[in-house]
């Protein structure tokens, strides 16, 4: 039976009249008549206003590693009430919320809070800015680092005229001031020449290079193991700071972030999603040397709401759950055992695919190699996946609409929700083939746009 909007509908009318678009982040508006709003969670599963029933992969765009509602992370939450909200001082809780992350993140050495991804990132380009009394930074084609105007950049590779030349760099959306790309270098991701080319001739203006390790918001493209390293590397030659932003991919990709998965060490790293499971709070870790210049005559780095009660509290709670137990054993083996049911399935019907990034938060490609790169990616015939996924949605498997962010798996999911996703995937397939057929595209897989 056709899945029922008419509550989300209604309630998407009311909520016009007071919130742009409906919402309050633009990334949930889905269109008029397809936007939700969510009713309730527990673990694996989010139910709309309709009741609609939904596997979440999603999760938030990540932070959900322990699945929506976790009791002993949201007592743990209730119980830092009972210290209060904020103070305008410190409480006893953020030095051993900063021990726990020094001991899984090795770059770590100090550690500030922050809210969010954002803030956090900020934070530590100011932090490098400062350290190294230069202004200039690299960013690589397909971040995301947040919404603040040093790095909401992204390349035009559309309107490229040579497919290897370099591609005019755009703001993502009005109200990024032009001047602020002067300070900014853009750089193929994977492609450790360009970016030695670029530290060549302009080291001495750059404070950072700041990379994802994962590129979680471009489908999961992950670094490879060569590249990060020479990332590494070429900083130190040059000496340049590398801040490796782990928004996404810290204490999920493995207890000690991508940093360990990949053996490499940050000079500044920002944590984020996975260490509270959704509570609002954030890290910025570092070299002792550079995180000391956090002082009165220094960098300023504060706010009002670092490291609140309640969000510390769940952090505390969060990070032990993933350090002791084996919740991230389990996220990455259903993830691992998604991936390969699924390519029972496409491979049962002929269809090439591939997996990015981790199993933890994978993205879906059907060709037979994914994207190495952003440019690689927009180049690349999505249209398969765009469909099916509209079918996976309305049939209860809440995957990211479109291909740009990876699925992601928390430890909640089970065998029940396998076996469901499985399900709804291989008529999902079907569906997809049918229905592009009908319209005359034919299976557009594995091929160049
Ligand atoms: N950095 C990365 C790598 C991210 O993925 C994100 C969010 N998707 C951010 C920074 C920004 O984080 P937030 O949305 O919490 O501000």
């Amino acid at each position: 039976m056709a899945r029922s909007l008419q509550k989300n509908n209604a309630h998407f009318r009311r909520a016009l009249a007071k919130l742009p678009l409906g919402v309050s982040s633009n990334f949930r508006y889905w269109g008029d008549a397809k936007t939700l709003y969510v009713k309730t969670s527990r673990g694996p599963r989010i139910w709309d206003l309709d009741d609609n029933e939904y596997i979440d992969y999603r999760l938030g765009y990540g932070p959900v590693i322990l699945g929506h509602r976790h009791p002993e992370v949201d007592a743990a939450a209730r119980e830092g009430q009972e210290v209060g909200t904020v103070f305008a001082m410190s409480t006893e809780r953020e030095a051993i919320v900063a021990e726990l992350i020094s001991e899984m993140v090795e770059a770590a050495e100090l550690v500030r809070f922050s809210n969010s991804g954002t803030e956090a990132v900020m934070a530590a380009l100011r932090i490098a800015r400062g350290a190294t009394g230069r202004d200039g930074y690299v960013i690589f084609e397909g971040s995301y680092h947040g919404l603040f105007d040093a790095v909401m950049w992204q390349a035009n590779v559309e309107e490229m005229d040579d497919p290897d030349g370099e591609p005019e760099v755009l703001p993502f959306g009005y109200g990024v001031p032009g001047i602020a790309k002067q300070l900014l270098r853009h750089v193929p991701y994977n492609d450790a020449n360009h970016l030695e080319d670029v530290l060549k001739r302009e080291a001495d203006q750059l404070a950072a290079v700041l990379i994802e390790p994962i590129l979680g918001s471009c489908c999961g493209i992950p670094s490879t193991p060569e590249f990060i390293k020479a990332v590494r590397e070429l900083c130190t030659r040059y000496g340049v700071l590398m801040i490796v932003d782990e928004v996404k991919t810290g204490f999920r990709v493995a207890r000690g972030g991508a940093q360990q998965m990949y053996g490499v060490k940050a000079d500044i790293c920002t944590v984020a999603k996975a260490m509270a499971n959704g509570y609002p709070i954030a890290a910025i870790g570092g070299r002792e040397d550079l995180m000391r210049h956090c002082r009165p005559g220094g960098v300023t780095h504060g706010g009002t709401y670092t490291a609140g009660g309640m969000p510390l509290a769940a952090a505390e709670r969060c990070l032990r759950i993933l350090r002791d137990t084996d919740a991230l054993d389990r996220v990455h083996a259903y993830g691992g055992r998604m991936q390969a049911g699924m390519s029972r399935i496409l491979n049962a019907r002929g269809i090439p695919h591939s997996y990015a990034g981790h199993p933890s938060m994978s993205g879906l490609f059907f060709r037979d190699t994914p994207p190495r790169n952003y440019r690689d990616w927009k180049r690349s015939d999505y249209t398969f996946y765009d469909t099916l996924a509209q079918f996976l949605i309305e049939n209860g498997v809440m995957c990211e609409p479109d291909s740009r962010e990876p699925w992601f798996v928390s430890a909640a999911h089970d065998e029940a929700c396998l076996a469901t996703t499985l399900h709804v995937f291989e008529d999902g397939v079907d569906w997809t083939i049918r229905t592009l057929a009908r319209e005359g595209r034919g299976v557009h897989v594995g091929q160049e746009a």
